[in-house]
């Protein structure tokens, strides 16, 4: 069988809002010369996992492809300094260059997000949230965060966590009938469980947060609210998603997910909270900041602002939407009927298979993504029924609506062919897709 034809091929600099001496097709040469004599293994990994990220669809919805500029910023020599303490505050002599670079980033944060107080350093964002909790919280306090079956995070109170065992931990979900957050469920918990610390956002909300809405529960029962935005960063950025600054009293994010920078993390406050997130970060919980991670999220903040990064972060949402309607009309059962923001939450259950094998078929026929628990799923968390799908990754390549219909009708021959034991057929899905992606070649990888 034929899949759909491939779209013509276009450049990477067509595709990311990056400047023209980044679009040199030897990038991938440029970047890896010397690592190819040093530590041929090493580079003939990364060389395949180069040629895996362009050939196959990735739909992990935590995920995404960084422009040539931020590979650059993170590959530099940064990494060779030392710089405990902030801007103008430090521990170590020779700041004379890494004092720009982490103030531009933070002068960048605060621009972008409209926040008083910005602090780049956080490693990523699980510490970035267990920052949060130790300027706040001492140990055994109450913190009332999402459940992690229901979409939550780990670090927002699961058992297995550090935040789980040091903390008492209350837990909110969403509706069965819906699949929505219910506030007044929400209300209810806090104002039984008086939590000091409210946590809203996860890892699988495919629906808008309400962040005025927490604001009012938690300023009811004196609870700061902390919303994590790691996901919904770049929706957030680029208007796609509101905003929870002027809600939240603190927004931990991730840096690498739908904003398209480095893997790292970011804690926007308000001016009453800076000084004790910072201190929180640098000395209570981590050492010298990775000034090239820095300079990387500077540059990513940067790309984030322009005109263009709008136009992505609307496009993540209609991809995300496409993709929806094309999934449901092939069957597969959304948990809340749809997405409002990047990301897709299908049960499998009526399909007749779990998420985890289809998982791994969709992973051999090309498309990769995760299993993932739905709400009250009846399968146990390390094999659940469902699948979790973003577009922030095939919208960095260029992909649009028409080209989420083409990925729906793969997805859906390939979780067919696994539940009927067709091997081949994922085969033969792989080989149409490694077809297909040539006309979306990726920044940092030779086309
Ligand atoms: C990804 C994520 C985190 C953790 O980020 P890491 O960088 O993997 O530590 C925290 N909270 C939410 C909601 C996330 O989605």
């Amino acid at each position: 069988m034929l899949g759909p034809s491939r779209p013509p091929a276009r450049s990477p600099c067509e595709i990311m809002p990056i400047s023209e001496e980044h679009c040199m097709s030897d990038a991938y040469e440029a970047l890896t010369a010397n690592l190819a004599a040093a530590d041929p293994e090493i580079e003939r990994l990364i060389e395949a996992e180069g040629r895996r990220e362009s050939e196959k669809i990735r739909l992990i919805a935590s995920e995404n492809y960084v422009s040539q500029a931020v590979m650059e910023a993170t590959g530099s020599i940064l990494t060779n300094k030392y710089s405990e303490g902030y801007a103008g505050k430090r521990y170590y002599e020779g700041q004379q260059f890494i004092d720009p670079i982490e103030q531009l980033a933070v002068d960048r944060a605060k621009e972008l997000f409209g926040a008083d107080h910005a602090n780049v350093q956080p490693y990523s964002g699980s510490p970035a949230n267990l920052a949060v909790y130790l300027a706040f919280l001492n140990p055994g306090d109450t913190v009332l965060g999402m459940a992690l079956d229901m979409g939550g995070h780990l670090t927002h109170g699961h058992a297995v966590s550090a935040t789980g065992k040091w903390f008492n931990n209350p837990r909110y979900g969403v509706r069965k009938d819906t699949g929505l957050i219910d506030l007044d469920e929400v209300a209810e918990i806090a104002r039984k469980e008086r939590p000091k610390l409210i946590i809203c956002g996860g890892t699988a909300i495919p629906r808008t947060i309400d962040f005025a809405g927490f604001k009012a529960i938690a300023d009811e029962v004196g609870a700061v609210l902390m919303a994590d935005i790691a996901h919904i960063a770049g929706l957030v950025a680029g208007g796609a998603h509101p905003t929870p600054v002027g809600h939240a009293d603190v927004v931990t994010t991730t840096t690498h997910k739908t904003l398209r920078g480095p893997r790292g993390a970011m804690i926007l406050a308000n001016e009453e909270h800076a000084k004790a997130i910072d201190k929180a970060v640098f000395p209570g919980l981590q050492g010298g900041p990775h000034n090239h991670t820095t300079a990387a999220i500077a540059v990513a903040l940067r790309e984030a602002a322009k005109a263009s990064f709008k136009d992505y972060a609307a496009q993540i949402v209609k991809n995300a939407k496409a993709l929806a309607a094309a999934l449901a009309e092939r069957g597969f059962d959304l948990v809340s009927g749809g997405t409002d923001n990047h990301l897709i939450l299908a049960d499998l259950t009526s399909k007749g298979i779990g998420g985890k094998p289809a998982a791994k078929a969709l992973d051999i026929a090309g498309i990769e993504l995760n299993f993932n628990t739905v709400p009250f799923d009846t399968r146990k968390p390390f094999d659940p029924s469902g699948l979790r799908l973003g577009t922030a990754a095939v919208t960095t390549r260029g992909m649009g609506e028409g080209d989420m219909d083409a990925i729906a009708g793969w997805i859906d021959r390939a979780v067919g062919a696994a539940k009927d034991g067709k091997d081949a057929e994922l085969e033969v899905i792989a080989g149409e897709i490694r077809e297909y992606t040539k006309a979306f070649p990726i920044p940092g990888w030779r086309a």
